[in-house]
């Protein structure tokens, strides 16, 4: 199943869509997410969007491996190498920042290092403050 990636007109999200789709003029995301052909805006890549995390979940893994890949590596902040603050985000690439203990346990994984958050979650490390299309995970302790 070929796919294509597409965000409303008026939405941020991107949905991904079967391409041999051939429902007349409505378009049916694997999210269920449904729309007019017309309302659609056909995108290249992730880059710059806001992957829709239900079409992920859905999508073949044969399919989408590289996708998810790609999504994990583009949306992973860069550090802010002048910055003594740290956070830190899910490895599946969410769009969530977690808190770090002040002496996090630490692993290398993909080449990069990733701790144990304050809420219990894996996550990479950061060097920063977290970029604004992140929001602040509710499980983390300080949030309460
Ligand atoms: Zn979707
Ligand atoms: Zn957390």
């Amino acid at each position: 199943m070929p796919l294509i990636i597409a965000r409303h007109r008026a939405g941020s999200a991107a949905h991904f869509f079967d391409v041999e789709q051939q429902n007349g003029d409505d378009r049916k995301a694997l999210c269920g997410f449904a729309c007019g052909a017309g309302e659609l805006v056909q995108l290249q890549n992730l880059s710059g969007v806001l992957p829709c995390e239900l079409c992920i979940r859905d999508a073949p893994d044969d399919q989408l491996r590289p996708t998810r890949e790609a999504v994990a590596a583009e949306v992973l902040p860069s550090d802010d190498e002048d910055s003594a603050h740290t956070y830190a985000v899910g490895l599946r690439g969410e769009f969530v920042w977690h808190d770090v203990p002040e002496h996090p346990v630490m692993q290398l994984y993909q080449g990069r290092e990733v701790v144990i958050t304050e809420c219990g979650c894996i996550a990479f490390l950061v060097f920063g403050t977290p970029p604004e299309r992140y929001a602040r995970c509710p499980q983390c302790p300080a949030a309460n």
